[in-house]
């Protein structure tokens, strides 16, 4: 099995991998925090469906991309409302992104080093660990909740780096978030890799003009 892609992987020695929407459908987190978060806080306020909606869309555009946004104890606070409960009730929706199984696979023979490195609380990401087999093919992982700081600041990859020992120039990073594949190829990790497509159900596909970018983990293992 050999094409362009397998080879960008070949040539380096650690693999490093956001979870949602690089393994893990999207489609999880956005019914989340878009419809079954919203329907829960309404019913515990109180107040229509609607306007919990406004509100929380209100808040998570302030937010975005900071730590608070990914913090389920700030929304649990913010809300007064049981996520881990949420998040248990709709586990069956965790799923691997078509293909990716497959590529964790692969990438697990070539007997690289294999971190994740993900902005999912740490809570929220037991969860879908115990549906989808995921950390099975990790050598370690961090959650950015559990170190205080974010995969888009620059602090993250410094931590990171010395905490699992990594070699910036050695290693190809996967995300799906262009703001942090730009913040990881910032701090020295030129192979960063723009990933597409994070869901099952094409419901986002994003325009890309990152320099390397591909639509699925899939494409890594595509023979052509
Ligand atoms: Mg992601």
């Amino acid at each position: 099995m050999s094409n362009f892609h397998t080879n960008i992987l070949t040539e380096s020695s650690y693999i490093l991998l956001d979870i949602d929407g690089v393994i893990l459908d999207q489609n999880f987190d956005n019914l989340f925090w878009m419809e079954w978060v919203p329907e829960a806080v309404a019913l515990n306020k109180g107040i229509s469906l609607n306007d919990a909606k406004k509100d929380i869309y209100k808040t998570s555009k302030e937010l975005y991309g900071t730590l608070p946004w990914y913090e389920l104890k700030f929304w649990e606070d913010k809300y007064e409302t049981n996520l881990i409960a949420i998040a248990e009730k709709n586990k069956s929706y965790a799923m691997f992104i078509d293909g990716a199984h497959e590529a964790l696979q692969f990438m697990a023979s070539l007997e690289k080093r294999i971190f994740f490195l993900t902005n999912c609380d740490s809570r929220l990401l037991k969860i879908k660990s115990s549906q989808v087999p995921l950390l099975d093919y990790a050598d370690s992982w961090i959650s950015s909740v559990d170190i205080g700081v974010v995969k888009e600041d620059q602090n993250f990859w410094k931590i990171a780096i010395e905490k699992l020992n990594i070699q910036p120039s050695k290693s190809i990073f996967f995300d799906d978030n262009i703001n942090i594949v730009n913040s990881a190829a910032r701090y020295g990790i030129k192979k960063s890799v723009h990933v597409t497509e994070p869901t099952n159900n094409n419901s986002v596909i994003y325009e890309s003009n990152a320099k390397m970018q591909i639509r699925k983990l899939a494409d890594l293992i595509r023979a052509d």
